[in-house]
């Protein structure tokens, strides 16, 4: 039985890996020139392939979904996703937070072993081949060259087409029409690790773009989170705030806004703080003081000046405005610059085997599907496991 995977990301490449290990006639079709770009953007931040940390507190990050990924993660952990890697030639390891690493630190060598793997195991890999839905007659149509193409309907189709973050890579999100109006439920497609707009004045935009801030802590609801984010000229973002990105924009899509608080001097507890700017400024501008005194940097004081109008002269108030600055976000940054996308095939639109309930012929893995989670190793842990698990639900069909 041959099987046609759409989609050369890390979905369909592992979804691929496991039909064709399991000796069925696999071809993957790709719409780029070269698979896994993504992958490979993932590399230049180190890839995160997954996360050390005790399973339980591993499946919480993915929400409401975890209830429905668990299994599928179950049957491909972590513990997994590195003997897959290191199968690869990639030894991995543990960062302090508890991340997962190749050393190499890259995804170009673990991608070229890859493919060759895909290549010894019979993999056809075809690129530039733009899937664009089935015909009346329920055949694949592809766009290659400016030409449609039909490929007979195979026995089974695996769909691991992306999210719709970073499109210039290939995942575009354009298959959620082609999959509405075949009848399946597909959640809008949201900016997931995202950045956000907040009204900057034109002087602090000019000066601080690209400017990071850190050490800071970031607040949200009950969230809090230690970690560094970047001044853009139309927000903020950046780690710490991808952290909190699920919370703020689903409070900003209920309430027009959010309200981020940032602790620029998380090291000095509030008693400290104040008892460091209890002390005359003796002639220096209010900045250095400032600088010199909290040991804030140009950044972060002039956030502090963003956010209140007047400055507290009193140390106890100005300690409070400095371990508590809060930024209004009024939206999203674009879900281009996102790193992951929310939304997508809905979990009931699939059934447990990740089989359309409508086309029970088609699966569908990746991170089109309706699941999120945040930067950590997530991302590709979850990605990787449910294009085996769609693979292994064709195997014993
Ligand atoms: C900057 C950045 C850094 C990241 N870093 C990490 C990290 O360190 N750790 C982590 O866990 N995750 C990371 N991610 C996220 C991770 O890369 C993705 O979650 C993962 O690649 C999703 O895999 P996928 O196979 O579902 O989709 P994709 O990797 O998006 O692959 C989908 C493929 O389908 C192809 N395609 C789409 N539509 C069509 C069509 N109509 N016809 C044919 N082909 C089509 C696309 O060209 C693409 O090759 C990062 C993402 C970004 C943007």
């Amino acid at each position: 039985m041959s099987v046609v995977v759409i989609g050369g990301g890390p979905a369909g490449l592992m979804a691929a890996e496991t039909l064709a290990a399991a000796g069925r006639k696999v071809t993957v079709y790709e719409r780029m020139a070269t698979p896994g770009r993504k992958l490979l953007i993932a590399g230049r931040g180190g890839l995160n392939l997954t996360h050390s940390e005790p399973i339980e507190h591993f499946l919480a990050r993915y929400g409401e979904a975890a209830s429905w990924l668990r299994p599928i993660l179950e049957a491909f952990p972590p513990s997994a996703l590195i003997a897959w890697a290191e199968g690869l030639g990639q030894p991995t390891f543990v960062g302090s937070s508890g991340r997962v690493f190749p050393k190499s630190l890259k995804a170009s060598p673990l991608l070229r072993a890859w493919l060759a793997r895909l290549a010894g195991l019979g993999v056809e890999l075809r690129t530039r081949h733009d899937w664009r839905g089935w015909n009346e007659r329920g055949n694949l149509i592809f766009a290659v060259d400016g030409k449609e193409i039909e490929i007979a309907r195979p026995a089974a189709t695996v769909l691991a087409l992306g999210g719709a973050s970073w499109p210039k890579l290939g995942s575009t999100g354009d298959w959620a029409n082609i999959l509405s109006a075949q009848g399946v439920a597909v959640t809008r497609l949201r900016p997931s690790n995202c950045g956000f707009r907040a009204a900057w004045s034109p002087a602090f935009r000019e000066r601080f773009s690209g400017s990071p801030l850190k050490p800071a802590v970031f607040s949200f609801g009950q969230q809090r989170v230690r970690g560094e984010a970047v001044i853009t000229a139309s927000g903020i973002e950046g780690g710490a705030v991808y952290a909190l990105s699920a919370a703020l924009r689903d409070a900003i899509e209920s309430k027009g806004e959010a309200m981020l608080e940032i602790d620029l001097s998380p090291d000095a507890a509030l008693d400290r703080l104040c008892a460091k700017l209890d002390r005359p400024a003796r002639g220096q501008s209010f900045s250095t003081f400032l600088r010199k005194s909290a040991r804030l940097s140009p950044v972060a004081i002039n956030l502090l000046r963003e956010a209140h109008a007047e400055l507290a002269r009193e140390p106890a108030a100005l300690a409070g405005q400095i371990k508590a600055v809060r930024i209004p976000l009024l939206g999203t940054g674009p879900i281009e610059r996102a790193i992951s996308t929310a939304g997508g095939v809905s979990r009931s639109a699939v059934d447990a085997r990740l089989g359309l309930r409508t086309l029970p012929d088609v699966f569908v893995a990746g991170e089109m599907l309706d699941w999120e989670a945040p930067t950590g190793g997530y991302l590709l842990q979850a990605s990787l496991a449910t294009g085996a698990a769609a693979a292994k639900a064709i195997l014993t069909a």
